[in-house]
């Protein structure tokens, strides 16, 4: 592997900005999660751009969806579904409630929850449905809400992978109780680790504040009242997460360039998918999703394989988490199809179009 030439799948773009705002913070020496300005920056900043009331800054994305479905209240006692077609994070958030996580099919264009399942998995202990906007795309959020309406259920989008995705224009994570954000090195922005939850409700608004935080009384130091959690998020961490933001709209518009690329650079060639976009979506490729269509799991892999001998490094498609020891089995006869003949392409804001070029001609050699 000449290191040089290699490609990765994934990096982080780091400019003057980033390094200002977090050079400001350590000679500030507000490093932690109390004092120091930039934490309220990040969360008015992110509420505003998804046009909700409110926005809370957490340690990771992960962390963020389980204090969310902590605060709805979602317990032992109750069924929480998801989709099977998902990072294993989603899962575990859910699982650490105790609530029995319920995997459920996707829709094979969008690869993301699908509402007709949905309908098929509710029972009296259903709480809560966790839509994912899988690789940037949004689910279908009008008839996901329809769904909840009907039998009273929450619904918190995982958007970790989706910042700035929209549904018929309306931005992902203002569309239903709660949405749940990572800034995880390899997402749209990046704070290193770290997360975000945004909701219009001020009920939950004040609750995931107060658990956020050990569950502190206000009114009297060091008093608790419930068992809360160190959820909290750095100045550190928010400083970086200040700069990326600022620098958003530039990233969605790259990624969108870059699958651009890879379109023109693909064409013609037959029995292959890339990002699908539906009607009423618009989609931030968080990942160049390549579906090889015939393939199965070890074809793939064959695959994947050639192409980091040329210098050229991708992912797999997420495994069913239905297959996962820890999680009950579920028919999911898309997810399980679908798995076996996806795989990621590079796209980071540096990547070049000669590199896609390449990765390209590459891939038509062998395909
Ligand atoms: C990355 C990711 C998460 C978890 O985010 P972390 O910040 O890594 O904890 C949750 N859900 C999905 C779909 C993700 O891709």
């Amino acid at each position: 592997m000449n290191i040089d030439k290699f490609i990765p799948i994934s990096r982080p773009s780091i400019e003057k900005k980033e390094i200002e705002y977090v050079t400001d913070v350590i000679k500030s020496g507000w490093v932690s999660s109390t004092g120091g300005k930039y934490i309220d920056i990040f969360e008015k900043k992110f509420a505003q751009y998804c046009n909700t009331k409110y926005a809370v800054a957490t340690s990771s994305g992960t962390s963020a969806l389980h204090l969310t479905l902590v605060c709805l209240g979602i317990t032992s006692d109750d069924e929480v579904i998801i989709p099977d077609f998902t990072f294993i994070a989603t899962a575990n958030a859910a699982k650490y409630t105790g609530a029995k996580v319920v995997t459920v099919d996707i829709d094979d264009d969008t690869l993301c929850i699908s509402p007709e399942a949905i309908r098929k998995a509710i029972t009296s202990k259903t709480k809560a449905i966790i839509p994912v906007h899988v690789y940037g795309h949004p689910a279908n959020m009008l008839e996901i809400n329809k769904i909840a309406k009907e039998y009273n259920l929450f619904v918190v989008e995982d958007a970790a992978e989706a910042h700035g995705a929209k549904v018929n224009g309306k931005k992902v994570g203002g569309l239903s109780d709660a949405g749940t954000f990572s800034f995880f090195g390899n997402k749209i922005i990046t704070t290193g680790e770290g997360g975000m939850i945004t909701t219009n409700s001020k009920k939950l608004y004040k609750k995931i504040r107060y658990l956020r935080d050990h569950a502190m009384s206000d009114k009297k130091r060091y008093w608790h009242t419930e068992v809360g959690f160190n959820y909290r998020i750095t100045n550190l961490q928010a400083a970086l997460g200040v700069a990326q933001f600022e620098r958003i709209d530039d990233f969605l518009k790259k990624r969108k360039k870059i699958f651009g690329w890879y379109q023109e650079g693909l064409r013609g060639v037959k029995e292959i998918k890339l990002n699908h976009q539906s009607s009423w979506a618009t989609t931030v490729y968080w990942v160049i999703c390549l579906e090889l269509k015939n393939y199965n799991e070890s074809k793939r892999d064959a695959l994947m394989k050639t192409l980091k001998n040329k210098n050229v490094d991708t992912r797999p498609y997420f495994y069913p988490v239905s297959d996962m020891p820890m999680y009950d089995d579920s028919y999911t006869p898309i997810t399980h199809k679908i798995y076996q003949r996806g795989l990621n392409l590079p796209s980071y804001f540096d990547i070049t179009k000669e590199q896609v070029s390449l990765i390209c001609s590459i891939l038509k050699k062998i395909l």
